[in-house]
C-alpha cells in the first residue's frame, strides 16, 4: 500500500470506530403520538431547545412535551418553557438513562440509555423522538426485547453478535429520514433498555464481533422461532441462495414448545381453495386422495404433492396462516387436519435449538456454526480495513 492508501484505510478506521460508538434509533415508531413526558432516571440532562441551553434537570424533573401548530411546546409542571422545532436532552454522564411515557395516547412507562432529540416529522403531524444510543447499550435493548430474559448468557453472547450483525448490515436504512434504525421489527425490535445482568454481559463480552461469510460481506443473520427439526435453504423462502443459509437437520428443538401444532379445517375449504387458487383437479378421486393424506416424512419439501403442481407449501402457509411449511395434511370426516412442526420460515437460525444447545453447553461459536455454514466472526472495526485489501 503506498502513502495515500494508508492514510485513507486509517481515516476510515477512525470513521468507522466513530460511526460504531453512537446508533441514532427512532423509537416508539409505532405509536402516533402527540403529547408525551420525560424524565431522567439517572445522571444530569442538559436541555437544548433550538441548539441552545434552556436548563439542566436530574431525575426529580418532569418535562412535556406536545405538538403546538408547527411547533413543540416544551413545559413542566409548574411552568411552561417555551416553542421549539427541536429539543435535545444531552446527558452528562455515560452511565444516564431516562424515562419516556407517551400520553396522547396513554402507554406504559419505557426506560432508554443516553440522549434524547426531538423533531417534528415534515408534515409537523407527528413527533420523530430518537435515542442517541451508545451502540452496545442498544444491541443489549435488541437482545432482551428479541429473546427475552429467560434464557443462558451464552444463547446472550450469540443474540448478541446476531442482532450486532443486522444493525451493522442496516445502519442506514432510514437515514434519509433522520435516522439510521427503527425500533420497530422492520428493522430490530428494541423496546427498552436491558434489565437482565447477563444480557449485558453476553453484549460486552462479544463487544464490536459480527457474523461474515467467506467473502467478508456481513451475513444475513436470518433467525426464526422453531425450525420443526430441518432448517430451510434461503433460496426456498426467498428465491435468494446464500452460501451460509443452507438446510440443517436439528434435533435440538424438537422438543421445545414450538416444536409441533395442528389446525382444522373443513374438506369443503379445503377442496375449493385447492379448485379455485391453484387449479387442481379435485374431481378426479384418487388426485383429490393425495391431496388429503401428504406428508413430508423425508424432510422439508418446498412444493405440495409433487414439484410438477408448482404449488409452493409457503404459498399454502400465507393463505391458511399456519406457523410453518412443514406440515402433513390428513383427512378425519369432512374436515382437514394440517400437523406441523415448527414455527417461523425456518431459515438460518433456530432459536429454540440454538437456546438448548447453549443449555446442553455449547459455545456460541459452536452454535453459530451449526446454523450457519463457512461464517466467520470478525471485529467491526476489520471489515473496512479487509475490504480495501
Ligand atoms: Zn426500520
Ligand atoms: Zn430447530
Amino acid at each position: 500500500m503506498n502513502k495515500k492508501t494508508i492514510l485513507f484505510v486509517f481515516l476510515l478506521f477512525l470513521l468507522n470506530i466513530g460511526n460504531a460508538a453512537t446508533v441514532n434509533v427512532r423509537i416508539l415508531t409505532t405509536k402516533v403520538i402527540s403529547s408525551f413526558i420525560f424524565s431522567p432516571l439517572n445522571g444530569t440532562y442538559i436541555i437544548y431547545g433550538d441548539g441552545n441551553v434552556l436548563t439542566e434537570s436530574d431525575a426529580s424533573g418532569i418535562f412535556q412535551m406536545t405538538i403546538e401548530g408547527d411547533s413543540i411546546l416544551l413545559k413542566t409542571f409548574e411552568k411552561t418553557i417555551g416553542k421549539y422545532s427541536s429539543i435535545k436532552m444531552q446527558a452528562k454522564e455515560n452511565d444516564a438513562s431516562f424515562k419516556i411515557k407517551s400520553v396522547i395516547p396513554e402507554s406504559k412507562v419505557r426506560s432508554y440509555d443516553n440522549h434524547l432529540t426531538v423533531e417534528l416529522s415534515p408534515n409537523k403531524k407527528q413527533f420523530l423522538i430518537v435515542n442517541r444510543v451508545d451502540q452496545e447499550k442498544y444491541i443489549a435493548g435488541v437482545v432482551e426485547s428479541e429473546s427475552g430474559t429467560r434464557t443462558s448468557l451464552e444463547y446472550y453472547k450469540l443474540q448478541a453478535i446476531l442482532c450486532r450483525t443486522y444493525l451493522l448490515a442496516h445502519i442506514n436504512r432510514h437515514v434519509l429520514e433522520g435516522f439510521q434504525v427503527c425500533d420497530d421489527v422492520h428493522c430490530q425490535a428494541y423496546l427498552n433498555k436491558h434489565k437482565e445482568e447477563d444480557v449485558w454481559k453476553g453484549v460486552i463480552e462479544t463487544r464490536g464481533m459480527v457474523v461474515v461469510d467467506s467473502d467478508l460481506n456481513l451475513i444475513t443473520a436470518a433467525f426464526h422461532s422453531n425450525c420443526g427439526g430441518q432448517t430451510v435453504n434461503s433460496q426456498d423462502v426467498w428465491a435468494v441462495s446464500t452460501s451460509y443459509l443452507k438446510s440443517v437437520k436439528d434435533t435440538f428443538c424438537v422438543s421445545q414448545s414450538h416444536a409441533k401444532w395442528q389446525r382444522t379445517i373443513p374438506l369443503e375449504d379445503w377442496r375449493s381453495y385447492l379448485q379455485l387458487k391453484h387449479k387442481y383437479p379435485v374431481d378426479d378421486s384418487l388426485l383429490m386422495s393425495n391431496a388429503t393424506t401428504f406428508a413430508q416424512p423425508n424432510g422439508r419439501q418446498v412444493y405440495f404433492i409433487d414439484k410438477e403442481l408448482r404449488i409452493p407449501l409457503k404459498t399454502i402457509r400465507a393463505d391458511f396462516q399456519l406457523k410453518s411449511t412443514y406440515f402433513s395434511v390428513e383427512q378425519k370426516g369432512d374436515m382437514i387436519v394440517f400437523n406441523g412442526k415448527g414455527y417461523g420460515h425456518g431459515v438460518g437460525l433456530c432459536q429454540e435449538g440454538a437456546m438448548k444447545m447453549a443449555k446442553l453447553n455449547y459455545s456460541y461459536k459452536d452454535i453459530l456454526k451449526f446454523y450457519y455454514k463457512d461464517v466467520h466472526l470478525v471485529d467491526q472495526t476489520a471489515l473496512n480495513y479487509f475490504r480495501l485489501e
